[in-house]
């Protein structure tokens, strides 16, 4: 018997997501992040949540995989709320 390996997109695509609508469990403050220089964002977000749209970051928390990543790493104070997503909302986890 053969194991398929799944590469990070497939494995992502697993993942189920129930989005808390209207009520974002990260802020970011999009004054800060116009005039950032480093947007280490857009790279070290698994889940590409920071993407550049006619030249400013965009973030999107509907795919957020609660990692923390972008609390810690955004230099700048633009991340202004980190929370965990409210009960029964946020991301599912799962193994192919
Ligand atoms: S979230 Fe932080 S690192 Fe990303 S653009 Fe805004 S200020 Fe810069
Ligand atoms: S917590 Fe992780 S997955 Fe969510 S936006 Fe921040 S870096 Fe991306």
């Amino acid at each position: 018997m053969s194991i398929k390996k799944l590469g990070p997109e497939e494995l992502l695509a697993l993942d189920k997501f129930s989005v808390d609508e209207g009520q974002p469990h990260i802020l970011v403050d999009k004054a800060i992040c116009a005039s950032c220089t480093p947007q280490v964002c857009l790279v070290v977000c698994p889940a590409r949540c920071y993407r550049l749209k006619d030249g400013a970051v965009n973030f999107e928390y509907a795919g957020c995989l609660e990692c923390g990543t972008c609390r810690i790493m955004c230099t700048e104070k633009g991340v202004t709320q980190w929370n965990y997503p409210r009960a029964t909302f946020g991301v599912t986890f799962r193994c192919s």
